[in-house]
């Protein structure tokens, strides 16, 4: 690489770095925005489910309700039929007491009789048939009076059979009702039923997208080197006047300045095998990862890992602060290659 296009180069990563990436861990964005779909759809079914279960509970106590009015218009009806049997009976009563009918059974009795008996007899017949109606004959005298009888009970029959088709009429309301009720709640059954089903479906869906990205993420997190701070990028890694010794020296990994005491992350998953003092790095934690690599965290502040620790990316691992060679709180990154240092911009996520 020729000295300029390494210039050009080291501005880009600068630029490139220009807004910096907090410490983070991401799983596949694919995997989350679909276990985000899916657990939006749950919820959303969970919503269905509830209100068809408040539906169907509302609708089965409504139906209950009409059950009991339907029973109470029933009784009503039955009474109603049972007065208007009663009034068919004292119509055929009054029928059979009317004068007209009297007489009228009189003269057929001295009719049928006539031809068949002597004339004392006839005479003795008639006589007693006149009996039997002198003993009406006041009646007879008061034939409005079973006009009025007769046209009261005739009101009271209509007023009945009125009365009878009211109450038809509101009993066939309340069935239409509770047939609509009862519709409602198979259907609303039908679609929890359908629900529930979907549901078991979208449940086991999202374990499987769970365990689908926590294992993307342990993949992620051994295969993947994060940033282990935040703050500002102060030195980039490669030949440079050095701050304190003034001479061209090769700078051997990136500096990112911020106060005393910002948290240090581990930058992959790795197993720690240097936490000390040495020389210019000042306090420093090194840790080893998969494939031969290494990283380095110089200048802590504090160092809060030891030496065959076991630690994870993100895991905080120190503080930042300015020990060994250092001119202010800066961290000191190195990623290591099979012992070399490489260039920590080729590798940061
Ligand atoms: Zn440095």
């Amino acid at each position: 690489m020729k000295p300029w296009s390494k210039a050009v180069a080291t501005a880009l990563v600068i630029l490139a770095v220009g807004s910096f990436p907090k410490v983070r861990v991401l799983a596949d964005e694919n995997s989350k925005t679909k276990l985000n779909e899916v657990v939006a759809q749950i919820q959303t079914l969970e919503e269905v489910k509830t209100e068809n279960e408040r539906l169907v509970e509302t609708r089965i106590n409504e139906i209950e309700t009409i059950g009991q009015a339907v029973s109470v218009f029933q009784d009503r009806v039955r009474f109603l039929a049972e007065e208007k049997a009663a009034v068919d009976e004292r119509m055929v009563l009054l029928d059979e007491l009317k004068p007209s009918n009297l007489l009228q059974a009189a003269v057929l009795t001295i009719a049928r009789a006539y031809t068949v008996l002597e004339e004392a007899e006839r005479t003795a017949l008639i006589h007693g048939e006149l009996d039997v109606y002198g003993t009406y004959e006041n009646q007879y005298l008061h034939q409005d009076t079973y006009r009025e009888i007769e046209e009261a009970l005739l009101l009271k029959r209509a007023e009945i059979e009125e009365n009878i088709l009211q109450v038809e009429a509101l009993m066939n309301t309340e069935m239409g009702k509770k047939e609509q009720y009862t519709n409602e709640v198979t259907e609303a059954q039908r679609v929890s039923e359908e629900t529930n089903v979907t549901l078991t479906a979208l449940s086991v869906e999202k374990i499987t997208l769970e365990d689908q990205i926590e294992k993307e993420e342990a993949v992620r997190k051994s295969t993947t080197f994060i940033w282990p701070t935040s703050g500002r990028f102060t030195s980039p890694f490669g030949y440079r006047i050095h701050p304190i010794s003034r001479t061209r020296r090769m700078h051997t990994g990136i500096d990112i300045a911020n106060s005393s005491g910002t948290n240090i992350a581990a930058s992959q998953n790795g197993k720690v095998i240097f936490t000390g003092y040495q020389g210019s790095y000042g306090k420093l934690i090194v840790i080893r990862h998969a494939n031969g690599m290494e990283t380095a965290y110089a200048h802590l502040s504090r160092i809060s890992v030891s030496v065959g620790d076991t630690v994870t990316q993100g895991q905080s691992i120190g503080k930042m602060g300015s020990t060994g060679g250092s001119t202010g709180s800066h961290l000191h990154f190195e990623i290591r290659k099979n012992g070399t240092a490489v260039n920590p911009m080729s590798y940061l996520k």
